[in-house]
């Protein structure tokens, strides 16, 4: 859904939006299992700088909420995960803040970003609250046990006698190979 300037001059735009998985593009790491629901509402703010100069911003509010399966930076298996945050954004025109060193973005403030020409696509606005929502490591569970490093098996469900076997029998017949090569 592409947000306009233009309408936005004339009144408020309210958005009610269901992304089915695969219309936002979150990266290949990121499968979306449920449709991403977001409501909220967009509207233009006019900053003043001195009597002529004015410039628009798009503040948007709003929630979204949907579910993923990542996968775990353990085991590598796949793990449910459930988002749902409400967002109040400030979006400026590209080039605004150009050349300054960003003054205006401080914590204390709405998180700003920026819009280029014409308005603002809820999809990208939403793709970046959604990438900042996801945590940047998962794990299936707190003692998830990994993939052994030397044969790959998953741990959590089933052994592997690596740890037992000290020497991999073939390195062992390397080792001798050297030992004869070497005076
Ligand atoms: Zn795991
Ligand atoms: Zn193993």
């Amino acid at each position: 859904m592409f947000i306009e300037i233009r309408e936005l001059e004339l009144h408020p735009v309210d958005f009610a939006e269901e992304f089915s998985p695969g219309v936002i593009d979150f990266g290949p790491d990121i499968q979306q299992r449920t449709p991403l629901e977001s409501h909220g509402r967009a509207q233009l703010v006019e900053e003043h700088h001195g009597k002529r100069h004015s410039i628009k911003d798009i503040r948007l509010q709003g929630a979204f909420s949907t579910s993923f399966e990542l996968s775990c930076a353990r085991c590598l298996e796949s793990v449910p995960y459930n988002v749902a945050r409400d967002f109040d954004l400030l979006y400026r025109p590209r080039g605004t803040d150009a050349g300054k060193e960003e003054i205006s973005v401080t914590g204390a403030e709405a998180e700003i970003g920026y819009y280029q020409g014409a308005g603002l696509l809820l999809e990208d606005a939403l793709r970046e609250q959604v990438l900042l929502a996801l945590p940047l490591k998962t794990i299936c569970r707190e003692d998830c046990k990994g993939l052994c490093p030397l044969c790959g098996r998953n741990l959590n469900l089933e052994q592997c006698s690596c740890a037992e076997s000290v020497e991999d029998p073939r390195w062992s017949a390397l080792r001798q190979i050297r030992e004869k090569l070497e005076p």
